[in-house]
């Protein structure tokens, strides 16, 4: 049995929660927490909120607040388990940790409740991973796919098809004990056909990453533009709220602006950039080449320009910095009589788009345009997308081995060289699992949990 491990797992507000996990949980809050009844915690019914006192170390009343115990085998952590409830403040919370402290437990490591989860085989292990993403979503659909995660939306088609593998695997090696015997050709025909249908299902899962990635982390955004184009005005529009400053003096935005921006179901990571110009000023040069590198580290550029105006040399740098990049032309202040020649922007933009960043005129284009451009679009994230790396890395694996599985199966080779793709296949897949991962793996992946889950 592990040591019990106790933590704040709670980031400021009104309420604090204090977690412990461990052989002595339990006992440990019933020491420094009095219920109200006089009941023990120990004998209070699993997962029933008790309101009671809490006390420091020395025995002083610290707060008022609720605890509950979490009798085995219905914890997060699958041993006993104690939750305070405090009222948030930050002495509250550490002179209630310290109390527990006297009792023995100690402080637990970053992502230990979780880990422990995982290794009680609680949790798999792309859920544990899933637990991560739904602390860190920054939006609905993020938390959707994540919520989807965790109660395996990966972790069960993987190990569905792992089962199989592994069931297909069994069968050959029959036939490999007995070497004289003649195969029956429906076992490569039935393999092949699992194969098959494994290896197209391991791709698809492995090619969602790119639009998980970008629903999870979203998507780098730089607004270049000459001067006075319009580009704060057009960051403000996005944020429907005054953010960057608007002026007409040319060269207000020296430094980069960066903003979060929920467009449809995208989150939009924008960066107001300097207007590109000519200049003498080395302050506003070293913020246009901050602008210039912004925009080659971007996966899409909003390249503004001004509509009531020809298009200038100013322009001719914002053009020549979009060309190769994901990019959408806004042409801005439709509002005012219209001079650009929009046939020379034709010629470098897939995408133009009118608009008055003032008015708002034209903005729904743009908005509904953003997700398309970037590859997200619109959907349902029922967990269907893979938001994790390492998970998207042994996918791919697996449907390469999968795939070598199958062409030796198709092409009669002999049992072993199916065999042995295919437990390459099994072996990827129980890294996304956690059934065949090491523990250097599981460290690093629980390192960047925070402290407290
Ligand atoms: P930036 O230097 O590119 O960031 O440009 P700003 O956003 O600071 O805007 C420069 C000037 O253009 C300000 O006076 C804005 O009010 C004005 N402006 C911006 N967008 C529009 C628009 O759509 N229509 C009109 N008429 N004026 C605009």
């Amino acid at each position: 049995m592990n040591d019990t491990i106790a933590a704040i797992s709670s980031a400021g507000g009104p309420i604090g929660l204090i977690r412990v996990s461990g052989e002595h949980a339990i006992e440990a809050v019933g020491a420094v927490f009095q219920t109200k009844s006089g009941k023990k915690l120990t004998e209070t019914p699993s997962q029933k909120l008790v309101y009671g006192t809490l006390h420091d170390k020395k025995g002083k009343v610290i707060d008022c607040c609720y605890a509950v115990a979490f009798h085995v085998p219905h914890t997060y952590t699958g041993e006993p388990m104690a939750e305070l409830q405090c009222h948030g403040s930050t002495a509250v919370l550490q002179l209630g940790l310290d109390a527990l402290f006297a009792q023995g437990v100690r402080q637990a490591e970053a992502g230990e409740f979780t880990r422990r989860a995982f290794l009680n085989g609680k949790l798999g292990l792309s859920e544990a991973e899933a637990v991560h993403d739904l602390i860190t979503a920054r939006t609905a659909e993020a938390a959707q796919n994540a919520a989807a995660q965790v109660m395996g939306a990966v972790g069960s088609p993987v190990q569905q098809m792992r089962e199989e593998l592994i069931g297909m695997v069994a069968h050959f090696h029959a036939v490999v004990d007995f070497p004289d015997e003649d195969i029956d050709p429906v076992l490569f025909e039935d393999a092949a056909a699992l194969l098959h249908r494994t290896t197209s299902r391991l791709y698809a899962m492995a090619e969602s990453y790119e639009r998980g990635r970008i629903l999870r982390e979203g998507v780098p955004c730089v607004i270049l533009g000459r001067p006075n184009a319009g580009k704060s005005t057009l960051l403000n529009a996005l944020l429907g709220r005054e953010r960057a400053i608007v002026t007409d003096i040319p060269g207000t935005t020296r430094d980069l602006i960066e903003e979060n921006v929920k467009v449809g179901q995208l989150l939009l990571r924008v960066t107001d950039t300097a207007g590109l110009r000519d200049t003498t000023d080395p302050i506003e040069q070293a913020g246009i080449d901050r602008a210039m590198a912004e925009a080659s580290a971007s996966s899409l550029i909003l390249a503004v320009f001004d509509g009531s105006k020809p298009i200038g040399d100013e322009d001719m740098l914002v053009l020549a910095r979009s060309a190769g990049h994901r990019a959408i032309a806004v042409v801005n202040k439709v509002d005012l009589p219209q001079q650009i020649d929009e046939k020379l922007l034709k010629k470098h933009f897939l995408h133009i788009v009118p608009l008055s960043a003032k008015t708002g005129e034209g903005m729904d284009k743009l908005l509904s345009l953003i997700p398309r451009t970037v590859g997200l679009g619109d959907g349902a994230f029922d967990g269907a997308l893979i938001t994790n790396a390492r998970q998207a890395a042994a996918l791919a694996r697996a449907a390469e081995r999968c795939e070598a599985a199958l062409y030796a199966a198709q092409s009669g080779m002999t049992p072993d060289a199916v065999v042995m793709d295919a437990e390459g296949a099994i072996a990827a897949l129980g890294e996304i699992t956690g059934e065949t991962v090491t523990e250097a793996v599981v460290s690093r992946i629980f390192s960047d949990f925070c402290v407290g889950k």
